[in-house]
């Protein structure tokens, strides 16, 4: 999503003469597009402002400028804190604020220091930039488009709802749009992206509600958009549409990215997921009968207050009964304003540790088992960008694996069946299948 806004601004902004450089030494204007999620991503933020006023300041002994603005989801959450915090910081801007960037630079310009982090929901979707097809060339074979933004679950451990405000979701002509100018400029590959995507109920004009699996079936018949994608689901939405689009969508990847947090029906509860592990396990079980070959990946997050030693055991035997293809894990961090920081049963660090660890292990051997049961088979890749070697081209297989081949140039921004003939630990080895290329 961050990706995806600081896209947003930039082509925002590039409609207002700024260009992108390379080095923040070369910028006038520096945006730390900032996460509040966990409490290692928000501390960040103030170092690299610590390095940021330094630039600022040798810029003033030379008569130049250096603009610096705080965006996302720490802006948000801290609005005018930031300003106090940080003298360094001309504009503090969160993300329901964006469109009005232009207007905000120009009152910093005449000196201003300020925070916008007002919540306009409905405005959300509004203004957005239209890149030119250059632009969007510049970015590549495979683009994000927004469907959905915020969250009302409210889950016992989480900022989201409060620093992305409530659930909406994008116009369906708007989205079809944005989706149609991509393929037109280039992109291949298509992510909806959204909190909670698979929430998405967008209106068409007629004041229809469509689900997301609706999307997927009109996106489909986009000639020239090879795939489709989308994250990040929540349980509680994955509908039977939904994974039955899995099955009757070839353009529509056999992945899935379905975060469950925990194996332990009490932590569950405990988080608020308003999801049960066999819920999960059932979901997961009717996605692999849509799909027999889809590929599955989660978060977790261990030690949440009150978490025992059996209920994490209950984490690793749904992880070892699902088998996951890929995996995010996190430390639970207690997160001001949510329930769970408020409990006194906090887990200790050195605990949380070492069931990170211990999850990880396992986790890492599922996700290279699954490369390694690639090797041998012939899979088709999209190829993206130049490889790391010379001669080498890169892309993805269905299942979000990396690959890289032999090949040429020409062949980025296609898709060619590939045998793949090794597995390293980050990328698979290949030979683009006989005939091709
Ligand atoms: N809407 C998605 C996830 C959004 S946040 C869902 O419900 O699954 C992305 C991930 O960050 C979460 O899945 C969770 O694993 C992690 N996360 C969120 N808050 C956290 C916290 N307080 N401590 C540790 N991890 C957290
Ligand atoms: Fe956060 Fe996801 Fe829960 Fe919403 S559903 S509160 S975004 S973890």
């Amino acid at each position: 999503m961050n990706v995806y806004d600081a896209t947003r601004m930039t082509d925002l902004l590039a409609g207002q003469g700024y260009d992108e450089t390379a080095r923040e030494e070369d910028a006038d204007l520096v945006i730390l597009n900032t996460c509040h999620i966990r409490e290692k991503a928000a501390d960040k933020i103030y170092s690299e402002l610590g390095k940021l006023a330094v630039l600022k300041r040798a810029r003033g002994d030379e008569g130049r400028d250096l603009k610096i603005v705080v965006a996302g989801c720490v802006a948000q959450a801290e609005g005018g804190e930031v300003l106090r915090r940080q003298k360094a910081v001309d504009l503090v801007v969160g993300p329901q604020s964006y469109h009005h960037l232009p207007e905000l630079l120009s009152r910093v310009g005449r000196g201003e220091r300020l925070s916008d982090t007002e919540f306009e929901v409905e405005e959300k979707f509004r203004e957005l930039p239209q890149p030119s097809r250059a632009r969007i060339r510049a970015r590549g074979v495979s683009a994000f488009v927004t469907v959905q933004e915020g969250c009302d679950k409210f889950c016992s451990f989480c900022v989201v709802p409060y620093t992305r405000g409530a659930e909406t979701s994008r116009g369906v002509e708007e989205v079809l749009a944005e989706a149609r100018r991509l393929v037109d400029a280039g992109v291949r590959e298509i992510a909806l992206i959204g909190q909670n995507v698979n929430a998405y109920r967008g209106e068409d004009k007629g004041g229809k509600v469509w689900p997301l699996e609706r999307l997927f079936e009109v996106l489909s018949e986009v000639e020239g958009l090879d795939r489709l994608r989308y994250m990040t689901s929540h349980p509680v939405d994955t509908t039977q549409g939904l994974i039955d689009a899995h099955g009757s969508l070839p353009k529509l990847m056999p992945f899935m990215h379905l975060p469950v947090q925990s194996g332990s029906n009490r932590v569950l509860k405990a988080m608020n997921r308003r999801h049960k592990a066999e819920d999960y396990l059932d979901i997961v079980r009717r996605l692999r009968a849509a799909r027999p070959d889809i590929a599955l990946s989660s978060d977790f997050i261990v030690g949440f207050p009150g978490e025992t030693d059996a209920d994490f055991e209950e984490t690793l035997a749904l992880i070892r009964e699902v088998g996951f293809a890929s995996t995010f894990s996190f430390k639970y961090s207690a997160r001001p304003g949510t329930p769970g920081a408020e409990r006194e049963d906090q887990i200790d660090d050195g605990v949380m540790r070492e069931r990170l660890a211990a999850l990880q292990a396992l986790v890492e051997s599922q996700r290279q088992a699954f490369n390694a049961a690639t090797v041998g088979r012939t899979v088709d890749v999209l190829f993206e960008k130049a490889g790391r070697h010379n001669g080498q081209i890169a892309g993805k297989t269905p299942y979000m694996q990396a690959v890289h081949v032999n090949g040429p140039p020409e062949m980025i921004g296609r898709v060619a069946p590939v045998r793949i003939v090794e597995a390293g630990s980050n990328s698979l080895a290949g030979e683009i299948a006989e005939g091709e290329g």
